[in-house]
């Protein structure tokens, strides 16, 4: 690996690079534009050709300028100069939206939209979103209104949600006579030392109490912005709006909810033998669900890391292969964590400039080298996604992560099949830990927010109220498997999903995305090599059809909760295998 840092300048040279300037400037005249071939007096098939060609052309220059903004953000958090251009952007978002709705009011008046789309080749590539903006034209705010409702959220669930951000930004807990930031404190949940643990959670839930109360009024009222917003937007409930704009429908999230509801006994079953191996007597107490079991793995270095990756990935596909060894190669991943840089793991994808950009913060575990496959699972998911035209290129959420979780599980599968016993124990026990996160902890917070939501109805939940309803949430989704006395009353505060203006239920996507992946991952297992061209059709379609039609395409039937059976009965036999090798060790 050349260099550990990522590189910009295939954006732009500099904040002072006069091709920055003149991108951002550029919008005011592409929406002006747009505002013309509206008002025009042409048929509907030039118009509706000239609007997407102008809106292609927006959403590439909004995604450089933008792009090249936050990923400067992303590793200089203090920038100034880059915070006063996301400002300036987000502002400038306002007219945007405002012209993306005067289009979706235009498409949602065409009569003959079918007969339309079907005399231009360029309208029949994009028939999947045109009917779309005529399926949400029936949602939309009042004309009259809607300036006005963007203007005062920025005041609202917007303000809320940044507020948000500022408290747990600065949030900082006392241990041992310290303040320590918050994610180093939660990190310690897998310190190889019980005491370590145990101190930090408790640590952790006594540093709440400064915030709660705050914490409680934002999402109060975020959630309470989003039921008014629901309402005006003539949806029957919040769930139903946030599966309608995930393409995805009521059929298949209730197919999946019912297979993991009868799948809990066996993630019951692993938790209850952590804590046996852990030496608990009443399930795993929270702060040891993360702790770390068996002889830890071996260390990797980055260049190990990219030789593994693309040994692997090779093996699978030549092309895969080097599409990994090109991203390394190449300065797409900003790999070490330093001061100023944001914690976790993101790809962010430019289909115009056909590359990907990857964040991590490697410290050598194989969970760090997992993260990097997560991610370029992304980037390979992107680069399938560029034979397709960029409007048609925006993957719903729950699809989102199939490449992602399909590299992850390959990875796993390859190595665990060549570990020894004590390496294959450790990697089974820290691949369940996940799952169980993804599924278990992800069913705890969609009740907790399905609750959240029927209270807000009435009244703003006070801290008290949602400390007990995540008690609740977490005593029905992880049952005996986890320590009555030691739950995370607080999980509502530290989860930044929940404080999303304009995202709700964000949980269940990860769930899907999981399950899917895991899913899809089988097939391959199945049908190998004659799979991965299907595989790829599947990646670039993501962007161009409702949830059950792209999976229905490489023969997934995701309203079927059988399907989703098999896919959880992958983790059943890891869960047998896991307790077959701690009762005989
Ligand atoms: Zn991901």
């Amino acid at each position: 690996m050349k260099d550990a840092t990522w590189d910009l300048s295939v954006f732009y040279k500099g904040f002072d690079d006069p091709a920055f300037r003149a991108d951002i400037d550029s919008v005011s005249g592409i929406l002006s534009e747009i505002g013309t071939a509206l008002d025009a007096d042409m048929n509907d098939v030039q118009k509706l050709e000239k609007l997407i060609a102008l809106d292609e052309k927006l959403v590439n220059v909004i995604s450089s300028a933008f792009g090249f903004v936050q990923l400067t953000l992303s590793v200089e958090s203090e920038n100034m100069e880059a915070l006063k251009y996301l400002d300036e952007l987000s502002n400038m978002m306002v007219g945007v939206q405002l012209v993306v709705s005067r289009i979706t009011r235009y498409v949602g008046g065409i009569e003959n939209l079918n007969d339309v789309i079907h005399t231009s080749e360029l309208l029949s590539k994009h028939r999947f979103i045109i009917e779309e903006m005529k399926e949400s034209f029936d949602h939309m705010l009042p004309p009259d209104m809607e300036k006005w409702m963007l203007r005062m959220s920025l005041d609202g669930a917007d303000a809320f949600s940044k507020l948000r951000d500022r408290l747990m930004g600065s949030h900082t807990v006392e241990l041992n006579g310290e303040n320590l930031p918050l994610p180093a404190v939660r990190g310690m949940a897998n310190d190889a030392d019980p005491a370590v643990r145990k101190s930090a959670y408790e640590a952790e839930l006594a540093s709440y109490k400064k915030v709660e109360t705050s914490m409680a009024y934002c999402l109060g009222c975020i959630k309470g912005q989003a039921i008014t917003m629901c309402e005006i937007k003539k949806y029957p409930d919040n769930l139903i709006q946030q599966l309608t704009e995930s393409r995805m429908d009521k059929e298949t999230l209730d197919a999946m909810l019912t297979a993991i509801k009868e799948a809990l006994p066996d993630f019951r079953r692993y938790l209850k033998k952590k804590a046996e191996l852990l030496g608990h007597k009443n399930g795993l107490p929270f702060y040891d669900l993360f702790a770390p079991i068996g002889e830890s793995v071996k260390k990797y270095t980055a260049d190990e890391a990219h030789e593994l990756l693309v040994k692997v990935f090779t093996e699978v596909s030549p092309e895969m292969g080097a599409f990994i060894d090109h991203a390394f190669e190449n300065r797409w991943i900003d790999m070490y964590p330093r001061e100023g840089k944001a914690g976790g793991a993101f790809c962010a994808g430019f289909h115009d400039k056909k590359l990907s950009r990857v964040l991590t913060n490697f410290v050598g575990s194989f969970s760090d080298v997992s993260t990097i496959a997560h991610e370029l699972g992304h980037a390979w998911h992107n680069k399938c996604l560029e034979s397709m035209p960029v409007l048609m290129t925006e993957a719903p959420m729950p699809l989102a992560e199939t490449a992602s979780i399909f590299n992850e599980t390959l990875l796993s599968h390859i190595v665990k099949s060549n570990a020894d016993e004590n390496t294959r124990f450790t990697l089974l026990e820290s691949s369940l830990m996940e799952s169980t996160q993804t599924i278990v902890d992800i069913l705890s917070r969609f009740i907790f927010e399905s609750n959240v939501f029927e209270a807000r109805k009435t009244h703003i939940p006070t801290a008290n109220e949602l400390n007990q309803m995540m008690l609740d949430a977490q005593n029905e989704s992880y049952g005996d498997g986890l320590d009555p006395d030691f739950r995370h009353p607080s999980m509502w505060v530290c989860k930044s999903h929940y404080y999303s203006p304009g995202l709700h239920f964000y949980n269940f996507p990860y769930a899907f995305g999981h399950l899917f992946g895991l899913g899809v991952f089988e097939k391959y297992l199945k049908e190998g090599a004659s799979f991965l061209p299907k595989y790829n059709q599947l990646l670039a379609s993501c962007g161009s059809g409702k949830i059950a039609d792209v999976a229905l395409s490489v023969g997934i039937d995701v309203r079927s909760a059988d399907y989703w059976r098999s896919a959880l009965n992958v983790i059943r036999k890891e869960v047998d295998e896991f307790i077959e090798l701690c009762d005989r060790k």
